[in-house]
């Protein structure tokens, strides 16, 4: 019955995806997380699935977006102020990553000394940042830079000694203030100038060495970052041309003595997603920098710190991917369309799990290497890090667009506003995919490792080689693979023919072992034996995407 002035009832709409544990209803998340090495780490990843699905979590992250953060450059009064002003609901979501140690875990080894690496410490880490990706994806870009730095600062004892114990800790210090007086702190990172991005080379940036120079000394660095994200970090690891060379620098906003250093923040970027983080230009006024590593050595220094990256971006995006599965899966079981729930019906049931397919073979895959950052003395790990990192990023960072594209497709008109969860990660997912090595450059990676280091190749084949031995069409895929690669004179030309096949094929055998027959049978089927198409939902006539669907999105 209407009320008075009530025209009409609402009805057959989706209830918002929220209050859910997005942990637990993943079992593709949760397999790997156990077979990777983590397995003692799933009931602290169920609570904090619980934390990340919650209706209030998913709230701040409504939050942090609508009201993006804003430059204050100076004071009423004319004085230079460098701040940034964040929404309340941003330092919500930053306490709460920090305090799931998202931004150090996988080094709690350091505290105290140099212990030994906790086995499955990167995959549970990365099953977090998962999760955290899908509550807010912005405030992921510190607590990313934060962990990478870590083995960068380790190249410098002093430094280590003095920043990595307050990286350390669980404790979010929003405050503007000298490191010796912080409970926390995190770092950011400054590479990409206006004439040169992946070009790093180009940097025209300058560094003076204060009195002698050299690792661990003071130099005024003077130039400018075209990019510079989270610039509200305590300290930020900088490319400047030395002496010498390109060199690395660790500069801190606020100098040991309590004066602000030179950064001086010029503006923020207008972006097209990622609207919580703020990304600056900036220019640095003779602001003091402490350098790491060997002076004409920056890049081989900051090269680790770029790896650590790449694997946060490709687990940023599976888990967008995840969470753009799930909210569009959620809202076809609600919606009926035709006396049919949409999940009901065919042609939408095969759409959802050909996108399904994609997520399970991505986090698969993300997670294998996770588990390969966790044993550094392994040489097949070693081969897995080198060769399979770029793969990997390249792969699943370019799924990720056209998957939330899809997902969006699947709300209908409904996804296309900016209320709901799929327009905001249509705009966030290209991002994983420029920062830190674009396409083409991880591309380019690979064909570098495949020429300088064809070993790593190979043992990366041999330990997928008895599930690719299974499968006649994997073993084919190969085959082709490997032909390409024996016409070196045309290799150049084709970085991403071998990018996305060995992406593939490592996805294809990753599922091969350790998914069930009718997620494995469907992906390759549809991925290698030609049944699929350029759009989702092609050539799963014979699969089950029931059986798909329910495991995508348990409940
Ligand atoms: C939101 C956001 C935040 C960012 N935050 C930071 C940050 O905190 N710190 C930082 O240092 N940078 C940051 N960046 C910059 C980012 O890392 C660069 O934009 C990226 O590395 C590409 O560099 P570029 O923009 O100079 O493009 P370019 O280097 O000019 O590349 C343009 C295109 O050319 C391709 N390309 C490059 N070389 C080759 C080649 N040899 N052959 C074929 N193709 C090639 C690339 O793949 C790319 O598609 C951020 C960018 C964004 C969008």
């Amino acid at each position: 019955m209407l009320e008075p002035f009530q025209t009409h009832e609402v009805f057959n709409q989706s209830p918002p995806f929220q209050d859910v544990n997005l942990f637990t209803t993943d079992a593709a998340l949760m397999e790997a997380v156990s077979r990777e090495g983590a397995n003692g780490s799933t009931q602290q990843l169920a609570q904090f699935g619980h934390t990340c699905g919650s209706a209030e979590a998913l709230e701040q992250a409504r939050l942090a977006n609508d009201n993006p953060p804003r430059l204050l450059s100076f004071d009423s009064k004319g004085a230079r102020l460098d701040l940034v002003e964040f929404h309340p609901a941003y330092h919500a979501l930053m306490a709460i990553s920090i305090g799931q140690g998202l931004h150090c875990s996988a080094w709690d080894h350091l505290a105290g000394g140099h212990g030994k690496r906790r086995p499955g410490a990167t995959v549970e880490r990365s099953a977090g940042c998962y999760l955290a990706n899908q509550m807010e994806a912005g405030h992921q870009c510190p607590i990313t830079m934060t962990n990478a730095a870590v083995p960068t600062l380790l190249l410098e004892p002093d430094l280590a000694g003095r920043w990595i114990p307050k990286i350390l800790t669980r404790s979010y210090d929003k405050s503007l203030r000298r490191l010796a007086e912080k409970r926390g702190a995190t770092i950011g990172m400054g590479m990409t100038e206006k004439q040169g991005g992946t070009d790093v080379r180009a940097n025209t940036t300058r560094a003076a060495p204060v009195a002698a120079g050299g690792p661990g000394s003071q130099y005024l660095i003077t130039g400018h970052k075209w990019f510079m994200s989270a610039p509200m970090c305590d300290a930020f690891l900088v490319l400047a041309q030395a002496p010498a060379g390109l060199s690395c620098f660790l500069l801190p906003r606020v100098l040991p003595d309590g004066r602000i250093n030179a950064l001086r923040f010029q503006r923020l970027k207008d972006k097209l997603g990622n609207r919580s983080n703020a990304s600056c230009e900036v220019e640095f006024q003779a602001a003091h920098g402490w350098m790491i590593g060997e002076e004409g050595r920056g890049i081989p220094s900051i090269m680790e710190m770029v790896t650590l990256t790449r694997l946060d971006c490709a687990v940023a995006s599976a888990g967008l991917m995840r969470l753009a599965l799930a909210n569009a899966v959620h809202h076809c079981r609600h919606r009926r369309v035709f006396q049919k729930r949409l999940v009901d019906q065919p042609l939408m049931q095969q759409v959802l799990a050909d996108m399904a397919l994609d997520v399970e073979a991505a986090t698969a895959l993300c997670f294998r290497l996770a588990g390969a950052f966790d044993r550094p003395e392994d040489t097949t790990a070693a081969a897995w890090r080198r060769l399979m990192t770029p793969v990997t990023k390249y792969w699943v960072c370019k799924m990720g667009p056209a998957l939330g594209y899809e997902a969006l497709e699947c709300l209908g008109g409904n996804g296309y506003v900016e209320e709901g969860l799929a327009a905001r990660l249509y705009r966030e997912l290209p991002l994983n995919a420029i920062w830190e090595g674009s396409g083409n450059v991880m591309a380019l990676d690979l064909l570098r490792v495949l020429q300088r280091e064809p070993e790593a190749f190979e043992c990366v084949l041999e330990d997928l080689g008895a599930d690719i031995a299974k499968d006649a069409h994997l073993q084919a895929h190969l085959e082709r693979l490997r032909v390409l690669l024996q016409d070196p004179v045309r290799l150049d030309g084709r970085g991403r023919d071998l990018i996305e096949g060995l992406a593939l094929l490592a996805a294809g055998a990753v599922l091969r072992r350790h998914a069930p027959n009718f997620v494995a049978d469907a992906f390759i089927g549809t991925r290698f034996a030609g049944t699929g198409g350029r759009s989702y939902g092609q050539g799963l006539a014979a699969a089950n995407p029931r059986a798909i669907l329910d495991r995508a999105l348990a409940g």
